[in-house]
């Protein structure tokens, strides 16, 4: 058809992450079903043989369904999103001339994981990655889908997240053994440098 669109990078996310989501449930449901047909079956031999009582059987299934729901909600980390909702364009970026270090970097920053604002994701432009909502997407050699694999430069330079225009490597031991004297850590060392 003449007005189909091809689809953009949301499109592409979204339909990934519905993928995701359908094949996990249906998982889910398979090992859901053949674990209560376990269940079953033992509790029905329990019961013939008489060393199950019902009502005891019942008494213990409340008591263990409410202690399963507590400790589901406790430790539930689920999709998360960046807990700050600072106007990223406002932001004072920190005063590192990445140009002239990305040689030795290797821009190691974009290989860091964090979550999105609800500022990025809502201009739809920076990409997240569908099996950990809403952590930043990287490429499988580590880093973030946007930086450019040849140059170590940011593709989405305008709209970047808040996380990496807060963010300041002169005193981040993951990167820099001495961030004056530009040595870095011996893990950045052993990155590929840009191409
Ligand atoms: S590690 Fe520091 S100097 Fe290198 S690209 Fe990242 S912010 Fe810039
Ligand atoms: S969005 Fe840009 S600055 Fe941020 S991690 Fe990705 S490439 Fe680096």
């Amino acid at each position: 058809m003449d007005d189909e669109q091809s689809p953009g990078p949301l499109d592409e996310d979204l339909s990934r992450g519905l993928v995701h989501i359908h094949e996990k449930l249906g998982r889910r449901i398979l090992e859901h079903d053949k674990l209560a047909a376990h269940v079953y079956a033992l509790t029905e031999v329990l019961i013939a043989s008489g060393a199950l009582k019902l009502r005891a059987l019942d008494q213990r299934k409340a008591d263990d369904a409410k202690a399963m729901a507590d400790e589901a909600t406790s430790r539930w980390d689920g999709a998360r999103v960046l807990d700050d909702t600072r106007d990223k364009y406002t932001v004072t970026p920190a005063p590192v001339d990445c140009a002239s270090r990305v040689s030795v970097c290797k821009a190691a920053c974009c290989r860091l994981s964090f979550y999105l604002s609800k500022q990025d994701l809502g201009e739809h432009t920076v990409r997240w990655d569908v099996a950990r909502p809403y952590h930043i997407a990287r490429r499988a050699d580590g880093w973030c889908v946007h930086c450019d694999p040849a140059t170590r430069a940011c593709g989405v330079h305008e709209r970047r997240p808040l996380v990496c225009r807060r963010y300041d490597c002169r005193e981040d031991g993951r990167i820099w053994q001495d961030f004056e004297q530009v040595i870095p850590t011996a893990e950045v060392e052993a990155l590929p440098p840009p191409a």
